[in-house]
Parts: structure tokens; C-alpha cells; sequence
């Protein structure tokens, strides 16, 4: 049970070199293979679990192996976070476990002047990590399209319908392509959520620790 054990690039198996994890955490251990197979997932897990390597990991290698110049205004991979500072929290473990990559991103919240999220957006990235309610203000105003995402993450799910995003992150899903793999972690399984889960992953294996 170890990292080296994994099939990931050569490029990430050195970014979790420098920084020191030798050993999957339980979510990771379950997850990444599922996920490098192609299989859509429900994790039902708290953070400090370790689920942003658990789906950051298998999504920068996927990118890797098959890469694709950027067009204007998309994202190939759209995380949803419910709050800006989960949104940036990602994107500092994206910093981490890409270091050796050259993967683009972008973060895209409220409550912060809306032009450097577009002009961020203005030559496209690899993945945008985004609240939902800016992220629809710029998808209305034609600044980020979300025509060309291949993985969708949902993260703290249940945090996301506590503040009252389940229309908008419907909203979202009616944007994004029906072929794409999507992933959905949630500390809990409350009706209402495994309901929204079914309306967006496909045939999802299910992981809980
Ligand atoms: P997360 O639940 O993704 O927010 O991760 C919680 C913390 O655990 C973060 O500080 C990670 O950097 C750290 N972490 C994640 N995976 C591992 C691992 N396999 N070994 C050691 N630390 C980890």
C-alpha cells in the first residue's frame, strides 16, 4: 500500500516525493484506482481525510496522458466548492501535486472584483476550481464556458446544500457535457443528497471511510 504501487505519472509520483507521503490515506487507497479506470464516485468523507489528493491525483494524471492545448474561456476539469476558502485550499493542493506538471488553473468565487477571474479565465485552463453562484454570473456574461469539461468534482456537497446552491449546482450539471466522469464527496448521505448524486453521476462506485 504504497504510492509507488499506483499507476500514476512519473511527474506526480515526484511532487508526493518532495513533499513526504509515502502511504495512501484509506480514501485514496480506494479511490485512485477506481477513478484512473474511468468510474464515476460517491465519497461520503470529512476533510483531513485526504480527498483532494483522492481526486486531484488521478484527474492531473489523466491530464497528463492526454494533453490538450487550451482554447479560450473553458476548463477541463470544473471543481464546485462551497465556499472561497475551499476553493482556495484546493488550489494550493493543485500547486502542490502539479508542481512538475505544467496544468493551468484558475479560481473563480465572490465576495472579490470579478476581472482578474475573467481575464484569468480569457485563454482557458486545465481546471477551474469555482463557487457556484460566480461561477454562474460569468458563464451568463459569456466569460467561462463550460462546454469542454471532461471531470466534474463536487466537493462538500452537504456544505453546499446547507447554503442553499442546490438550483444553482443544478444549473451547473444542465451546462457540463453528458460524457464526462463526475465525482461527489459529502461528509453525510442525507436523502436530499444521495437524490442530487443520482441526478449526476452515472453507474457511481461508492466509497465511505
Ligand atoms: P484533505 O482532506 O484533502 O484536505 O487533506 C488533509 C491533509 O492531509 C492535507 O494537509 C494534506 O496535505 C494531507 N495529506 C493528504 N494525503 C496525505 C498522505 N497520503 N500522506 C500524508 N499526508 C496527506
Amino acid at each position: 500500500n504504497t504510492f509507488e504501487a499506483l499507476p500514476l505519472a512519473a511527474p506526480l509520483q515526484r511532487a508526493l516525493a518532495d513533499r513526504g507521503y509515502t502511504t495512501p490515506s484509506p480514501i485514496q487507497a480506494q479511490s485512485i484506482p477506481l477513478l484512473l479506470e474511468g468510474r464515476d464516485l460517491l465519497g461520503c468523507a470529512q476533510t483531513g481525510t485526504g480527498k483532494t489528493a483522492a481526486f486531484s491525483l488521478p484527474i492531473l494524471h489523466k491530464l497528463h496522458e492526454n494533453p490538450r492545448g487550451l482554447k479560450p474561456k473553458t476548463a477541463r476539469v470544473l471543481v464546485l466548492t462551497p465556499t472561497r476558502e475551499l476553493a482556495t485550499q484546493v488550489g494550493r493542493s493543485l500547486e502542490t501535486y502539479g508542481s512538475h506538471l505544467r496544468t493551468r488553473h484558475a479560481l473563480v468565487f465572490g465576495g472579490v472584483g470579478q476581472r482578474p477571474q475573467v481575464d484569468a479565465m480569457r485563454k482557458g485552463v486545465d481546471v477551474l476550481v469555482a463557487c457556484p453562484g460566480r461561477l454562474l454570473d460569468l458563464v451568463q456574461q459569456r466569460h467561462i464556458d463550460l462546454s469542454q469539461v471532461e471531470f466534474f468534482v463536487l466537493d462538500e456537497v452537504d456544505r453546499m446544500l446547507d447554503m442553499g446552491f442546490l438550483r444553482d449546482v443544478q444549473k451547473i450539471v444542465s451546462l457540463l457535457p453528458a460524457k464526462r466522469q463526475s465525482l461527489f464527496f459529502s461528509a453525510t448521505l442525507a436523502p436530499a443528497i444521495v437524490k442530487l448524486a443520482h441526478e449526476i453521476l452515472r453507474d457511481p462506485a461508492t466509497v465511505t471511510i
